[in-house]
């Protein structure tokens, strides 16, 4: 989504299509690349064949509603539970039954910013308040504030917590977040505590053994990074069992398709092909970092397979979107409100579109 998300009364402005952008500065859209939305490019040599391969011919029928099978096969690349577990059309709709589930009109949602705006979103669609708090500065990694946390933690039902951190690729440490769960348990009518790991294989850390210390903890994981498969929309959400009967409550029975299902059973059996996508984009990232620099350009360090670019002021900073955008370069911007105003965001993509950026930044 873009930074000009509009008040729940409003409707929202999602990012524009290729089509609408090559339009706009009379390109062809074919020649659009996005470097704004944190996906994985196409796997250099095609599909592998285990997900190339026909999919089962019965879709004349509704999907298992229970979707016995991707829930089995995601329990068993996450290593919890079948029923730790609930399954939802991608990390976003995971976070919706959140906001379904335990966010009332009136209620509040505590955040610390920046991170992903989609919480922000979500919270004004319930009417309920976002109660937001700073993070470190850049200099500290953008770190979780925990006492800025603490002190906020008695007038919400939900904390919205993102490691790896979109946008500034930020993991957090480990201890921060026990103590930030340590603090909510503590409190009279404990939130819940959402740590969206939507980046979780490009580090390995992850909370999910912790859903049962936490009870109010609630795991976020998804298919649309590092398993490159945004356009099949698999997300799942890993918590105790009071808070997946919670989610389940509000879950719609059939927004996963029977073909995505497959798609995403078959790929959990295969996490090597999620970890040979992390390496190659590690070497990306790398390779694109060190060109950047070359140019003056450093980027924030990252751990994901994005990262931001600091152009120091705003005007910059719309200057630098401006000419990627004309050069067919799709950067994320960030509006007047955020923190980072003066930064884009760029994901990290195959060697030949990273080229393409970097020669059209040589331009600039
Ligand atoms: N959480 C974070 C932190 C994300 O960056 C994204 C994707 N931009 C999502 C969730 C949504 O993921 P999905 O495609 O699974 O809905």
């Amino acid at each position: 989504m873009t930074e000009t998300a509009a008040p729940a009364s409003q409707v929202y402005t999602w990012e524009p299509s290729n089509a609408a952008i090559a339009a706009r500065y009379g390109l062809d859209p074919a020649d659009i690349l996005r470097f704004d939305t944190n996906t994985s490019p196409a796997p250099p040599d095609g599909l592998p064949g285990w997900l190339a391969e026909p999919l089962d011919p019965s879709i004349n029928e509704y999907p298992d509603s229970s979707y016995a099978e991707l829930a089995a096969a995601a329990s068993r690349y996450i290593d919890v539970r079948p029923d730790q577990l609930v399954v939802g059309a991608g990390a976003d709709e995971v976070l919706d039954l959140v906001a379904k589930a335990f966010l009332q009109p009136h209620g509040a949602a505590l955040v610390p910013v920046p991170t992903y705006a989609m919480y922000g979103v979500l919270t004004a669609q319930r009417d309920a308040r976002m109660v937001t708090v700073p993070r470190r500065p850049a200099s500290e990694g953008f770190a979780l504030d925990v006492a800025a946390i603490r002190d906020r933690l008695d007038e919400v039902s939900v904390l919205w917590l993102c490691s790896p951190n979109n946008p500034t690729g930020h993991l957090e440490r480990r201890e921060l977040l026990e103590e930030v769960l340590s603090a909510a348990d503590e409190q009279s009518d404990p939130p819940l505590v959402v740590v969206d790991e939507a980046y979780h294989e490009f580090v390995g850390e992850t909370l999910t053994t912790l859903i049962e210390r936490h009870r109010r903890l609630l795991v976020v994981r998804t298919m649309s990074k590092a398993f490159g498969m945004a356009g099949v929309r698999v997300g799942f959400g890993v918590a105790s069992r009071e808070v997946i009967e919670r989610l389940e409550r509000v879950r719609p029975p059939g927004s996963i398709s029977t073909v995505s299902a497959h798609l995403a059973s078959r790929a959990l059996a295969q996490p090597g092909y999620a970890r040979e996508n992390v390496t190659r984009l590690a070497g990306e990232r790398a390779w694109l970092s060190a060109r950047l620099a070359d140019m003056g350009l450093p980027a924030v360090p990252s751990v994901t397979n994005f990262f931001l670019l600091r152009f120091g002021d705003h005007a910059a900073a719309d200057a630098a979107a401006e000419s990627l955008l004309r050069g067919g370069i799709v950067p994320r911007t960030f509006g007047p409100a955020n923190p980072l105003r003066d930064h884009l965001r760029l994901t990290v993509r195959s060697r030949p579109e990273n080229e393409r950026l970097i020669e059209v930044l040589r331009g600039l």
